[in-house]
C-alpha cells in the first residue's frame, strides 16, 4: 500500500495541473498508525467535495494502543452509539480548528456530519473492537481550476495526522467527558425502557430544563429559566444503571391534558416530551427526560398529500360522496390532514399521540353543544377527536397527551389533568373532574362504541422517482456511470448549494439505479423531481435523518415495493434490514452522512410523497 509520503509526493507533483488530475489520488494509503481511504474524488472545485475515510486500529500489531478506546465504552450498542456520537463532535471541533488555521472557503474544507442536541446513531464514526472509522469530506484545494498541490499535501498528510491523533486517539481525549456522555445516554435508555412496565408514557425529571434558547435553536435557555419540578401526586422514582435513582413527574398511560394560561409553558412541555423519544447530550437539560419511543407528534397540515387512507373513524359522508375509507387528496384540509396523520401513526403502531392546540384544526378537536344544535350531525363530516380519544385508548391502547388551554370539554375524557402556572406543573385532575360534574357540557357523544378499523394500504409497485423517465433517456444517450448528473445538472446544483449555504457536502446519491436525492434541510427532501415537504414532521431533528430517509425510499422501491406488501410491512422490512445490518445497507457506497430515523418518520415522508399510489 502506498504511504503518506507517497501521497505527499503525488500531490506536490500535481501542483498547478488541471483539477481533474486529482482523480488519480483515489485509493488507500498507509499512514503512521492508521489507513486513509480516498473513496471519491470530486471532478471540479465547485462540485460536491471528495469523500474520505480513516481507519484507526484500536491496537497495533505489536499490541500497542493506537485509537485505544477502553472496551467498556462500547460494550453494548447504546454505549457504542453514544461514543461514536461523541467522537463525531470531537472530529468536527478539531477539523474546524484546523480550518480556522487555513483560511476560508470550500477549498481546504474538512467536514463531518454535524450533530445537534440529540445523540443519534450515525454513520460518521464507527467504533468496533478492531478499529475506529471516521467518514468525512474534503474540499481539495484549488486556485481557479488548477490544483494547489502543496496545500493539498499539507492538508491530506500533515493536518490529517493531527486531526486523527487529536480526535480519534483516546489518550488525547477527555476520558471523563466521554464516560459522562456514554453513561448519560445509557441511563436515559434504561429510563425509557422502564416506562411501559410502570404504566407511564413519559418521565420528566425534577430539575430538567425544558425551554430552548430560541425558536430556531435547540440549545437550552440560559436566562431566567424555571427548572421543572413535579407535583407530589405525580412524582415517581426510576432507577438508572450509572447514576442511581431519579425522581420526577411520570405521565401515566391514558389521556392527559396539559392546561394553563397562555404563555405558561404548555407547548414547551409538550415539545420536550416529543423529543423524549431521543437521548440527549449531557447538559442539554433534557438528558433524563424520556418518552415512549413510539410517541408521535400530530398536527394539522393543510395542503399535504394523502394517499388512500381510511380516515372514516374521524371523517364521513364528505360532499360529492367522496370516499373516506380510502381518502386521497393532493391538497388536504386542516381536519383531514390531522385525521390522516393520526391514522398513519396508528398503522405503524404508535402507542402515544402528542397533540397541541396551537397546531391543531379547531373543528377536528372540538364541537360544542351549541354547534351540535346548529349543524346537525348528518351535515358535519367530522367526528371530533374528543369523541374518539377514549375509544382509541380502549380499543388500541393508544394514550394521548394533549395541550388544551382553550376547551374544558375535554375534562370529561381526561384521566390526568396537569396545569401549568408560571412554568410549574400542578396536578389538577380532581379539580377538573369536579368542574366537569358541576358544569355539564350537555354535548351528545358522537364517537360510537368503538374507534373503527385500520385498513392496511398496499402501494402500487412502480418507481416512486418522478425523474425516472428522464434518467432512462440519459442512459439511452449513453451517459453512464456515477457521474451521470454531472455537466447537465451540475450548475443548477451548485447554485442551489450556494444559495442554501450548504457546506458542499456530497449530497447526491451516486448509486447508478437510484434517484437523485438531496436533503436540503430537515424540512425538505428532494427525491427525484419531487420535493417532499417535511416541515410538519416535527420529530425529525437531524439533516442526516432526512438523508437516511431519502436513501431508505430509494432502497425500498428496489427491494420491497412489490405490489403485495402493505406500507407498514414495507417500512418494517426496511427497519429490520437496518437493524440486522446497519445504516450502510441503504447505500451502495459508504456514506458518513446517514443518521438513524424511526419507522414513523420514514412513513411520514412516504405518505407525503406525491408519486406514491395506493391500490384500490
Ligand atoms: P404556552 O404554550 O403555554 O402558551 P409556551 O410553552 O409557548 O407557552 O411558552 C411561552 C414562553 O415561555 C416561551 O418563550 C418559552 O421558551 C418560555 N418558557 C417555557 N417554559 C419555561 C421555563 N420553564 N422557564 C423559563 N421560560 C420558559
Ligand atoms: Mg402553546
Amino acid at each position: 500500500m502506498p504511504t503518506d509520503d507517497d501521497l505527499y509526493n503525488t500531490l506536490t507533483d500535481l501542483d498547478r495541473q488541471s483539477y481533474k488530475a486529482y482523480k488519480q489520488i483515489q485509493g488507500r494509503y498507509s499512514f503512521p498508525g492508521f489507513t486513509l481511504l480516498i473513496d471519491y474524488v470530486q471532478g471540479d472545485p465547485f462540485a460536491s467535495p471528495s469523500r474520505l475515510r480513516v481507519q484507526v486500529p484500536q491496537v497495533s500489531q505489536q499490541g500497542k494502543a493506537i485509537a485505544g478506546f477502553p472496551p467498556d465504552l462500547y460494550r453494548n450498542s447504546i454505549r457504542t452509539i453514544a461514543l461514536c456520537d461523541y467522537l463525531t463532535r470531537e472530529f468536527e471541533r478539531v477539523a474546524n480548528n484546523l480550518r480556522g488555521k487555513r483560511g476560508s472557503g470550500k477549498s481546504g474544507l474538512i467536514a463531518i456530519a454535524s450533530p445537534g442536541q440529540q445523540v443519534l446513531e450515525r454513520t460518521s464514526v464507527l467504533v468496533s473492537k478492531e478499529q475506529v472509522e471516521a467518514r468525512f469530506v474534503v474540499g481539495l484545494p484549488a486556485q481557479g481550476r488548477s490544483i494547489l498541490g502543496r496545500q493539498a499535501a499539507d492538508l491530506l498528510c500533515d493536518d490529517m495526522i493531527d486531526l486523527v491523533e487529536q480526535a480519534l486517539f483516546y489518550r488525547n481525549l477527555d476520558g471523563k467527558a466521554i464516560l459522562r456522555q456514554v453513561e448519560t445516554v445509557e441511563d436515559a435508555h434504561y429510563l425509557r425502557q422502564q416506562l411501559d412496565q410502570r404504566d407511564l408514557v413519559a418521565f420528566i425529571p425534577n430539575g430538567a430544563i425544558l425551554p430552548r434558547d430560541s425558536g430556531v435553536s435547540d440549545k437550552p435557555l440560559k436566562k431566567d429559566v424555571v427548572p421543572f419540578q413535579s407535583p407530589e401526586s405525580l412524582e415517581v422514582t426510576l432507577e438508572r444503571p450509572n447514576s442511581g435513582a431519579i425522581t420526577g413527574m411520570g405521565i401515566p398511560k391514558g389521556i392527559t391534558l396539559i392546561v394553563g394560561g397562555g404563555y405558561h409553558g404548555k407547548s414547551t412541555l409538550l415539545q420536550a416530551i416529543a423529543l423524549g423519544i431521543y437521548n440527549h447530550i449531557p447538559s442539554d437539560g433534557r438528558e433524563a427526560l424520556v418518552t415512549n419511543a413510539t410517541a408521535v407528534k400530530i398536527r394539522a397540515e393543510d395542503g399535504r398529500r394523502i394517499a388512500g387512507v381510511n380516515i372514516s373513524p374521524f371523517i364521513n359522508h364528505l360532499p360529492q360522496g367522496r370516499s373516506t375509507t380510502q381518502f386521497s387528496s393532493d391538497n388536504a384540509s386542516g381536519s383531514t390532514s390531522q385525521a390522516a396523520s393520526i391514522i398513519e401513526a396508528l398503522e405503524l403502531g404508535t402507542q402515544v399521540l402528542l397533540v397541541d392546540e396551537d397546531t391543531s384544526a379547531t373543528n377536528f378537536m372540538i364541537r360544542d353543544r351549541r354547534m351540535q344544535a346548529l349543524i346537525a350531525k348528518e351535515r358535519e363530516p367530522i367526528t371530533p377527536f374528543i369523541d374518539k380519544i377514549r375509544q382509541l385508548y380502549h380499543d388500541y391502547g393508544v394514550s394521548t397527551i394533549l395541550v388544551m388551554g382553550g376547551s374544558g370539554d375535554y375534562f370529561d375524557v381526561a384521566d390526568t389533568v396537569i396545569g401549568l402556572f408560571d412554568y410549574q406543573p400542578q396536578d389538577l385532575t380532581i379539580e377538573a373532574q369536579a368542574i366537569a360534574q358541576q358544569y355539564q357540557t350537555d354535548r351528545a357523544a358522537e364517537g360510537g362504541q368503538s374507534f373503527g378499523v385500520l385498513t392496511p394500504r398496499i402501494p402500487v409497485a412502480k418507481k416512486l422517482d418522478a425523474s425516472d423517465s428522464e434518467r432512462r433517456r440519459d442512459r439511452d444517450r449513453g451517459e453512464r456511470g456515477g457521474d451521470r448528473y454531472r455537466g447537465r445538472s451540475n450548475r443548477g446544483d451548485r447554485d442551489r448549494n450556494d444559495r442554501e449555504g450548504d457546506q458542499g457536502r456530497p449530497d447526491r446519491k451516486r448509486d447508478d439505479r437510484g434517484p437523485k436525492l438531496k436533503a436540503r434541510d430537515v424540512d425538505a427532501l428532494q427525491f427525484g423531481k419531487e420535493t417532499i415537504d417535511l416541515s410538519a414532521v416535527e420529530q425529525l431533528m437531524d439533516l442526516g435523518q432526512v438523508r437516511g430517509i431519502g436513501s431508505a425510499i430509494a432502497y425500498l422501491q428496489d427491494r420491497h415495493l412489490n405490489g403485495k406488501d402493505s406500507l407498514t410491512e414495507i417500512i418494517s422490512a426496511v427497519i429490520r434490514d437496518v437493524d440486522d445490518n446497519s445504516l450502510d445497507v441503504l447505500t451502495s457506497s459508504p456514506s458518513g452522512e446517514l443518521v438513524r430515523f424511526r419507522a414513523f418518520e420514514l412513513a411520514a415522508a412516504l405518505n407525503r410523497l406525491r408519486s406514491l399510489d395506493i391500490q384500490g
